[in-house]
């Protein structure tokens, strides 16, 4: 089988099958093997893994794959790539296409049928539109996933693995940094891919905590808090959070938590925090029964 990473057997293909790009469905394929061969590596696959493929696209990052792991499932939503996938990959055994949209897949469920409940990998370069929806329901999912691999746009992994007080952090720093560890392994030009993107893209490894590294009383409570006091940045995080809707807190309640926890009642989200969101949280739920 030719890899398609060879951008004249992209276009062959492309061709045979008269595939049109769906710009609503995010659609740019790799045409680079230097990329390839570093996401395999970051991601750290062997014979022994399950792997995720979120959106195959003609399934030229599936073939490495392949190559490398036990078992590939790769979830595609675009009904004209399955045949073409189902060419691509006829040659490996251990490709299974799923035509489905990710956003609706039941991803515990698929590694309890598919891989015995046993921890999987999830690696792909991800439809842009769609990023931080399919990273929020890979956690939230509670599937067993031990680490995510994925391309995204550069700025969008900026904000993954940003740190307090910077432009950049903000809600999805804190989600993500709750469940995983992110490092960012690699930047990639839009020239690598076809067709050309109008971003800048990175790939970043997300290695999952086997248990969150802050403790709150209230998970949910505490993703609401930190919604609020970024809802609108230069509100104060008291303000922020008394005025979001689905919340109780006065902005006395408020101001007096952030009190207890040492930081000044006028204070921003941007200057908590993971732990310190945590803390607020948890002394917030005990004021409602004081
Ligand atoms: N993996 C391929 C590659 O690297 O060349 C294609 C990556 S392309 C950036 C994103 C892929 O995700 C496209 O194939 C697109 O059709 C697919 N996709 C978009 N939305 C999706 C969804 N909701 N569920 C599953 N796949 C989706």
């Amino acid at each position: 089988m030719a890899y398609l990473v060879n951008p004249q057997n992209t276009v062959a293909i492309l061709q045979k099958y008269n595939f049109r790009f769906q710009k609503k469905f995010g659609q740019n394929f790799l045409i680079d093997s230097h990329v390839l061969d570093k996401i395999i590596r970051e991601a750290d696959i062997g014979p022994e893994d399950f792997v995720l493929e979120i959106g195959p696209g003609i399934g030229t990052m599936t073939q490495y794959l392949c190559e490398h792991a036990g078992h590939v499932a790769a979830v595609e939503i675009d009904k004209n790539l399955i045949p073409i996938l189902t060419e691509t990959l006829a040659g490996y055994p251990n490709a299974e296409i799923i035509h489905v949209d990710v956003l609706k897949l039941d991803i515990a469920e698929l590694a309890r049928q598919k891989n015995g409940g046993r921890s999987i990998k999830v690696v792909a370069n991800l439809p842009y539109y769609i990023t931080t929806p399919i990273i929020m329901g890979l956690f939230e999912s509670r599937a067993p996933i031990r680490s995510v691999t994925v391309m995204v746009q550069k700025e969008v992994a900026e904000r993954m693995r940003a740190k307090p007080g910077g432009k950049e952090y903000g809600a999805l720093s804190l989600a993500v940094q709750y469940y995983a560890q992110p490092e960012i392994v690699a930047n990639v030009p839009p020239n690598c891919f076809m067709p050309r993107p109008a971003v800048a893209s990175s790939v970043i490894r997300l290695a999952r905590y086997a248990s969150p590294p802050v403790d709150t009383e209230d998970e949910r409570l505490m993703f609401a808090v930190i919604r609020a006091s970024f809802n609108q940045r230069r509100k104060t995080l008291a303000n922020g959070v008394s005025h979001a809707a689905g919340l109780p807190f006065s902005k006395e309640q408020v101001q007096q938590a952030l009190k207890q926890l040492g930081l000044l009642a006028d204070i921003r989200g941007e200057k908590l925090s993971l732990m310190q969101f945590a803390a607020l949280s948890n002394q917030l739920k005990n004021s409602l029964t004081e």
